[in-house]
C-alpha cells in the first residue's frame, strides 16, 4: 500500500458523496469509511505496520488527513441536504399568507350583565357574597320569613333533593348566612343561580340568575333604599331613567315595593318592551322584616336594613330587547356571538 491507494480512496469517496441524496445514505457512507472495524480508513490504519518504513509516516499522515476531510465533507453535505429540504417546504407553502385565526371565547351576555351589576354596587362599597346552591328548607324559606303554607314551599314549585334539602329558589339564604356570620353594619350583594320548577317558556327557565342586595346598619331608611336604586338605575340604564316604586308584598320585607324604571327604549312614550305603559318592572325591594333580624341574632331595636333583588336574565333581555330567555341557554354560537364585547 502507498500514497496512490489513499488518493484513489479519496477520489472514490468524492464520487460516492455526490451520489448521496438523503440523510440515510450519508449515514451509510459515514459507516463505510469511518467505522472503526469495517471502515476503509480503519482498514488502512490496520495495514500501516506492513507499509514500507520509508513512506509509512507519509501514508499515515495522508490517511489521517483523509479521515478528517471525510468527516467534514459528510457534515457539510448533511447541512446542505437539510437546507434544501427546508427550501422545498418554503417553495410549497406561501409562508407570508395570514394564518387561520382561532375562534376566541367571550363572556356570556348574562355574565356580562352580572358583572356590570356587581361593578356598580362594588363602586358603592358593597362586597360580593357567595353561598351554597343547595340549602336547607330553614335557610331558603323559614329564615326568610316564608310561612309554611306559602305556595313557594310546595314541592310542585321547588326542586327538593331530600325532605329538608332543596335547590335554592332565591339568593335570600345567602343573606341569612351572611348575617349569621357577621355583625352589622353589613353591605353585600349576592349574585347567583336559583332554581324553580317552572315550565320552560319565553320568560321562564327552571334555572336562572338573580342578584340580591342587603344593607343593615343604624338608621338605614327607605330613603337610602330609594337613593341606592336610583343611582343603580342611572348607572345601569342611563342618566335619564326615572324610578317608580309601587307597594307590594314579599314575606321578607316590610314595607315592600316593586320597582319600575321609565322605559329606556322609548323614553316613556310606550313601546313593545314596556307594553305601551312607559314603565318596566326591574326589581323587588323593601325594608328588611324585623323577624329576619330576630332569627340571626341582630337587635331589631338597634338596626334596620333594606334589601332588593332582581333577575339578571330579565335585565339582560330588557337591555338587548330580546323576547325569549331560552335563547340564552341554547348556546347557539350565532346568537351568542352577537354579544361579543
Ligand atoms: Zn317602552
Amino acid at each position: 500500500m502507498d500514497l496512490t491507494d489513499i488518493e484513489a480512496l479519496e477520489a472514490r469517496f468524492n464520487g460516492e458523496l455526490q451520489a448521496c441524496a438523503d440523510d440515510r445514505a450519508l449515514t451509510a457512507l459515514h459507516d463505510a469509511y469511518l467505522s472503526r472495524k469495517r471502515g476503509h480508513i480503519g482498514e488502512i490504519m490496520r495495514q500501516l505496520p506492513q507499509v514500507d518504513p520509508s513512506v509509512r509516516g507519509a501514508v499515515g499522515q495522508r490517511a489521517n488527513a483523509l479521515k478528517r476531510r471525510v468527516e467534514e465533507a459528510i457534515e457539510k453535505r448533511r447541512a446542505e441536504l437539510a437546507e434544501a429540504a427546508q427550501q422545498a417546504i418554503v417553495d410549497l407553502v406561501d409562508v407570508t399568507l395570514p394564518g387561520i385565526r382561532p375562534r376566541r371565547g367571550f363572556i356570556h351576555p348574562i355574565s356580562q350583565t352580572r358583572r356590570e351589576i356587581c361593578r356598580i354596587f362594588m363602586q358603592m362599597g358593597y362586597s360580593i357574597e357567595d353561598g351554597p346552591e343547595l340549602d336547607t328548607e330553614y335557610y331558603n324559606f323559614e329564615a326568610a320569613n316564608i310561612p309554611r303554607d306559602h305556595p313557594a314551599r310546595d314541592a310542585q314549585d321547588s326542586f327538593y333533593v331530600t325532605d329538608d334539602l332543596l335547590l335554592r329558589t332565591h339568593t335570600t339564604p345567602v343573606q341569612i348566612h351572611a348575617m349569621e356570620r357577621r355583625k352589622p353594619p353589613l353591605r353585600i350583594i349576592a349574585p347567583g343561580r336559583v332554581f324553580r320548577r317552572d315550565a320552560t317558556d319565553a320568560t321562564h327557565t327552571p334555572m336562572f340568575f338573580q342578584v340580591e342586595g342587603l344593607v343593615v346598619g343604624k338608621g338605614i331608611s327607605f330613603a337610602h333604599l330609594r337613593g341606592t336604586l336610583q343611582t343603580f338605575a342611572h348607572m345601569m340604564f342611563g342618566p335619564d331613567v326615572k324610578l317608580r316604586l309601587r307597594p307590594s308584598y314579599f314575606p321578607f320585607v316590610e314595607p315592600g315595593a316593586e320597582v319600575d324604571i321609565s322605559c329606556f327604549l322609548c323614553k316613556g312614550n310606550g313601546c313593545r318592551v314596556c307594553k305601551d305603559s312607559g314603565w318596566i318592572e326591574i326589581l323587588g325591594a323593601g325594608m328588611v322584616h324585623p323577624a329576619l333580624f330576630d332569627r340571626v341574632g341582630y337587635d331589631r331595636k338597634e338596626v334596620t336594613g333594606f334589601a332588593f333583588g332582581m333577575g339578571i336574565d330579565r335585565i339582560t333581555l330588557l337591555k338587548h330587547g330580546i323576547e325569549d330567555t331560552r335563547l340564552f341557554f341554547e348556546n347557539d354560537y350565532r346568537f351568542l356571538s352577537q354579544f361579543r364585547s
